[in-house]
């Protein structure tokens, strides 16, 4: 009787990918050794829990070969999400010096995928800081908030988009629709350029320590074309005559431009809160004169 042939030896089980993630401390222990008592002129309020942080990510889209720009990641929890993704690199802007020594270790962990920036982001040029196609990704300061997007937004053609956390109470003035109380300049110059998604709230109790308000994540897609044609900075003077006195008629907020409003098919008995995004670019184009 022959022996049946003798199985051959199993290969060894392979070790499972080494994660460079694996190496790093909990963000507690991080902020622990660093000092990062929460500043709040810098509107410090960390998320430490990674399945938060991971959702912000997957609220991106597909982050597959894209430039990952990050402002202001603190000790770095959104910071880890983003570099479990599929990015290419991922670049962050931030102006605590504490926290950029706090995130040293994860320049040295991820080489050139990994890129700590300096600076103050109300002066960094974003889009400078990796190739496209680029994706911002960022729990922001809440007292630059707005004036980030706005710049961001003069320049929205650079990314394919921006998922950012806001107050909610902003957030809700960015997908606000005409006749709301929230519709007003921030909705009118972002719905212009954006399509806006709001993708989910968070409470006040996921963040340390926890602000006084609500959060919402918003998504924001650059339109091909913005919905209709005008001038950024002539959006901005309307809109801010419009805003800036938003009871009144528009026949009173907009008296001290010149501007016919009829000829542009605006009523003006109208208030601003009721008047749609195109019809601002109407009144834009004819102060420009090419209405
Ligand atoms: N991304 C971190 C997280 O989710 O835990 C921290 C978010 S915390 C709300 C805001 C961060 O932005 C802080 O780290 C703060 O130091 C930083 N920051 C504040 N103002 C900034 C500015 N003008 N430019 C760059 N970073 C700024």
């Amino acid at each position: 009787m022959t022996e049946p042939p003798e199985a051959p030896p199993e290969d060894p089980p392979e070790d499972p990918p080494e994660d460079p993630a694996d190496a790093l401390p909990p963000l507690r222990e991080v902020i622990a050794a660093h000092g990062l008592g929460a500043r709040k002129a810098l509107g410090q309020h960390f998320l430490l829990d990674l399945n938060v942080t991971r959702r912000i990510v997957r609220a991106a889209g597909d982050m597959t070969g894209v430039t990952a720009l990050e402002v202001g990641p603190g000790p770095g929890g959104l910071t880890r999400a983003l570099l479990e993704s599929p990015a290419a690199r991922v670049v962050a802007v931030e102006k605590d010096a504490r926290c950029l020594e706090a995130l040293a270790p994860l320049e040295a962990l991820y080489g050139d995928r990994f890129h700590l920036v300096s600076g103050d982001a109300l002066e960094v040029d974003l889009a400078a800081l990796g190739p496209a196609p680029r994706r911002v990704v960022a729990n922001l300061p809440y007292n630059v908030g707005t004036p980030l997007l706005l710049r961001w937004l003069r320049d929205i053609q650079s990314f394919e988009s921006l998922t950012l956390m806001f107050q909610t109470e902003v957030a809700d003035r960015l997908v606000a629709a005409p006749g709301t109380k929230a519709y007003g300049r921030l909705a009118v110059i972002t719905q212009w350029l954006c399509q806006v998604r709001r993708d989910f709230n968070l409470d006040r109790r996921a963040f340390t320590p926890p602000p006084k308000v609500a959060s919402t994540v918003v998504t924001l897609h650059p339109r091909p074309e913005p919905l209709a044609p005008a001038r950024f900075e002539t959006l901005e003077r309307i809109t801010q005559a419009a805003f800036g006195q938003r009871r009144k008629m528009l026949r009173a907020s907009l008296k001290g431009l010149p501007l016919d409003l009829e000829a542009a098919g605006v009523d003006p008995q109208q208030r601003a809160e009721t008047l749609p995004v195109e019809a601002f670019c109407r009144l834009a184009r004819q102060l420009d004169g090419d209405g």
